[in-house]
């Protein structure tokens, strides 16, 4: 059954993971070689990292190894798109510019790449007859009132990054419309899980956090911790993927899709089951704190409704479950 225990059966078919050397990308590449699925990985390793690649495969059965190829590239290019889309049933992009400091920083590369490299990708579909099913992010909303946030719920991104993938939601809706390229965007609320990178100042909450205290070292809190977030184990991100892959509902095209788990929790409640899962106690692992970062969105929580209506989507697995994972992990 390999790595991944969905209970699925999976018809056999070709898949293209763009980021595929990132942390949900090598998920990504994981679950489907897992499932036996032909999978073309493409990634310029800005963010992501070849190790990724190696783990995964150092997972699986040599005859699900060999039905992963890989290109180098960069999806800014084209040709790279046109190369890694070839004769794949599903795309499943995932490469981008993925920090917010980051894309608050350069606003023209974020726009490079993530939304002129989405028009690549869309092309390359389009050219191929595949599906697209792509990345968007909680970020959309920005900070506006009320939560939990719906698919309905205005958008208002504050962030070169968050404004990039409102970008590709409305380039994705208008590419099903236009050109009858099945596109499904999943927005992500603060994923997590094996392969985050957990180093740079731009690391995501969890793999930070989960990286200092399982070495017995004080985690950052940016702000004063009293914000809340749902988080997601990547495991559900995979499962989210493969249902919107190969859902064979209309409805689904040219849609996007909150992907979530659970309620929402503060940034110090979180801090506090780390350091339990990680055997933390002492006060040398008391949080330090540093000021509240620019684009940062203070609160998010997900309603999941239509993901479960249309998709068939349930996170199987919890934040409690998912943490407790990451904590036995090696490293
Ligand atoms: P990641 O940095 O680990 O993965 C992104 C991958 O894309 C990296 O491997 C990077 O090298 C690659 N990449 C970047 N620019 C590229 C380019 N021009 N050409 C080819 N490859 C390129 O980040 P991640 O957390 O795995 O994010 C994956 C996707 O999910 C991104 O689109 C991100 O915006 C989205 N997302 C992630 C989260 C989260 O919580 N991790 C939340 C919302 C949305």
């Amino acid at each position: 059954m390999g790595s991944f225990d969905r209970s699925v059966s999976l018809k056999q078919t070709r898949w293209t993971v763009t980021g595929a050397a990132g942390f949900i990308g090598s998920n990504l590449v994981e679950g489907l070689l897992s499932l036996d699925q032909d999978v073309v990985g493409v990634d310029n390793f800005s963010t992501g990292h070849r190790e990724n690649l190696e783990k995964v495969l150092a997972k699986i059965r040599p005859e699900q190894q060999r039905r992963f190829t890989f290109v180098e590239g960069d999806i800014q290019s084209p040709e790279v798109c046109r190369k890694a889309c070839r004769g794949a049933s599903a795309v499943l992009h995932h490469a981008a510019v993925v920090s917010v400091p980051f894309s608050v920083e350069h606003p023209t590369l974020t726009f490079d790449v993530n939304s002129k490299g989405f028009i690549n990708i869309l092309d390359a579909a389009r050219a191929e007859g595949s599906r697209v099913v792509y990345a968007s992010s909680s970020a959309v909303y920005g900070d506006l009132p009320g939560l939990p946030k719906t698919e309905e719920s205005p958008v208002a991104p504050i962030s070169p990054y968050g404004l990039s993938k409102r970008d590709n939601e409305l380039w994705g809706a208008l590419y099903w419309q236009s050109y009858g390229v099945p596109t499904v965007g999943l927005r992500y609320f603060n994923i997590f899980g094996p392969r985050q990178d957990p180093k740079g100042a731009y690391a995501a909450v969890v793999a930070a956090w989960m990286n200092s205290l399982k070495k017995g070292r004080p985690g950052t809190v940016y702000g004063d911790g009293s914000n809340t977030r749902g988080f997601c184990h990547v495991r559900n991100v995979v499962e989210a993927n493969i249902l919107a892959g190969t859902t064979e509902r209309k409805d689904a095209f040219g849609q996007v899709f909150n992907i979530s788990s659970g309620s929402p929790v503060g940034l110090l409640d979180l801090y506090d089951v780390i350091r339990s899962v990680t055997g933390q106690r002492g006060e040398e692992t008391n949080p330090l704190f540093a000021p509240k970062r620019l684009g940062d969105v203070l609160h998010s929580a997900a309603d999941i409704s239509k993901a479960e209506r249309v998709l068939g989507f349930v996170p199987h697995v919890s934040l409690e479950e998912g943490l407790a994972d990451l904590a036995r992990e090696d490293g």
